[in-house]
This record gives C-alpha cells, structure tokens and sequence, in this order.
C-alpha cells in the first residue's frame, strides 16, 4: 500500500495508473461500514485509494472537531488487510490555504433537515469532497447511504459541475442488534448505547408500519417519537429522495430520518423505503 500526504505527490502518482479508480473519502476511525465501502470498490475497481481526513470546516464551532476519534495506526492496518493500493491522508496545511474560495451548498436542501441543525455544515462537505474529487479524480467514489443528505447533495454538485465520477450510494452496515454503525458509537456509555437502539428501532417499527400498509406520515413519526420518548429528539422526517418532505409515503421513493442525542452524542440514521 503506498500512503501519500501531498496532493501533488498523489494527483501526479494518479496520473500514472491504468484502469479504473474508485475512491472512499472517510474521516478515519475506520469501521465495518468504512470497510464495506472500501471491499466494494476494490471489486469495482482496478485501483482503490482511501482518503483519511478530520475536516475542519464541516464542523460547527463547539462541535466534537478536537475529541473526533483518530486511530492512525489501526487504520492503516485495516486498509492493508482490505487491500487498499493508496491511503491519502493529508494534513489540514496540505487541503486549506487559508483565504480561499468558498463552496455553498444549496440554498434549500442544503439547509434543511442536517443542514438546519448543523448550518454550513453542508457548505463544508461539499468544499473538502470537490477537493478530494479533484485531487483523486477517481472513476467511481463510494459514499454510504448512512449520511442520506450528504450522498444527495454530492450527487447533485456533481451533476451541477458537469463532473464525470460515478457515485456509488452504497447500504448502511448495522451491529447485529441494529444500532448503526458510526466513529461516533465510542462515545456511547453502555447506558447511552442501550438508548442509542431505540432509534434504529424506531425505523423498524416505521418500516412494518408501512408494510402493513400505513402511509400517514404524521402517524408513522407519532410512533416513532413515541418508541424514542427517552431519548432528545432531533428531527424525524419522511422525505422523498429528492429531500422533498412527504405528508404520505411513497414506496420506492421515500427516506425516513432520525436525528437524535443520546447523552452528549448526535447520531443520525435513515431507512430508505
Ligand atoms: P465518515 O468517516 O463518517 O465521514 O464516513 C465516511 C463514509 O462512510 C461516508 O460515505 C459515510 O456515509 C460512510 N459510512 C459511515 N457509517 C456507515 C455505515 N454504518 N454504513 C455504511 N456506510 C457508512
């Protein structure tokens, strides 16, 4: 496995490669959800480069940017034995020079929903993935459906600049009791991670509600919020894939959503219908 820090150093390495590229952007603290991205695009692909990058302008002021998990080592280990070709991890130095342009992510559903709670947090992901585009310019980059906004709002700056990468959504890994897996799931007390359950829970019972033929949106959130009662709350919403609010579900077009803290801890977590 070949690790470069530059971008340089990687952009003129990349030119060198035959083949496809795929490419799996991660802030490290790599787990099996990490690692299901990084296995699809080394079957996809005739070379794999994983990125590890805290991102500084994501984070809101007062967010856990100083405390984010780093585990270097464990992950270097872990993309080596995935079969990882190229780990890039820059400093933050190497991506920002200081006064820079800026990327603002769309007006509306860049602000809804994560985009409300964490404002420019959006304007933040989109600024380091167009980098980290531009940087690797892979065939084909792997996001998971875990962060369902962040997937539709990158699908969208790609079409939006006329960009010739594949997105590749990719389905939400889960703990055998179905508390989806997060960097942040460390932070959980025992406790905390009992609660932490209700939320995927909550989209189980969601997702038989509609089974069973429920369609009312207002009724299915009552439910959940009702499953999650011990927990503070967020938003839950029903959105279609386009991020449009739905009073009813529409099968094969619907995404339901759950932002909640659980102690001090945010997750997020969705179940696509
Ligand atoms: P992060 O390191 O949290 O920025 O995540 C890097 C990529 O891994 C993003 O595309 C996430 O959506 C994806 N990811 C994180 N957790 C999961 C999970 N439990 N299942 C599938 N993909 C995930």
């Amino acid at each position: 496995m070949r690790e470069f820090s530059s971008p340089l150093k990687l952009q003129t390495y990349r030119e060198s490669l035959e083949g496809s590229v795929g490419f799996v952007p991660t802030m490290g603290a790599l787990h099996e959800g990490h690692i299901s991205l990084i296995k699809r695009s080394i079957n996809e692909n005739d070379h794999t480069i994983v990125s590890i990058f805290v991102n500084p302008t994501q984070f809101l002021e007062g967010e856990d940017l100083d405390k984010y998990p780093r585990k270097i080592e464990a992950d270097r280990k872990i993309c080596e034995l995935a079969g990882v070709d190229i780990l890039f991890m820059p400093t933050i130095d190497d991506i920002y020079h200081g006064d820079e342009l800026r990327i603002i992510a769309p007006k509306i559903k860049g602000y809804i929903l994560e985009g409300a709670k964490r404002p420019k947090h959006f304007d933040g992901v989109l600024q380091i993935v167009l980098k980290l585009l531009h940087i690797t310019n892979p065939t084909r980059a792997y996001f998971g459906k875990k962060d369902a906004q962040q997937l539709y709002l990158i699908q969208n700056m790609v079409r939006d600049l006329f960009m010739s990468v594949e997105i590749v959504p990719c389905e939400i890994v889960r703990e055998s009791d179905g508390l989806a897996l997060s960097s942040r799931n460390i932070y959980l007390s025992s406790e905390e991670r009992a609660k932490a359950l209700l939320i995927s829970k909550s989209l189980k019972e969601a997702s038989g509600l509609v089974l069973k033929g429920v369609r009312d949106s207002k009724r299915i959130k009552a439910q959940m919020l009702e499953i999650m009662r011990d927990i503070d709350v967020e938003y839950v919403e029903i959105v279609d894939r386009a991020f449009n609010l739905l009073d009813e579900v529409k099968i094969k077009d619907s995404i339901i959503l759950v932002a909640a803290r659980v102690g001090s801890t945010r997750l997020i977590d969705n179940i696509w219908i």
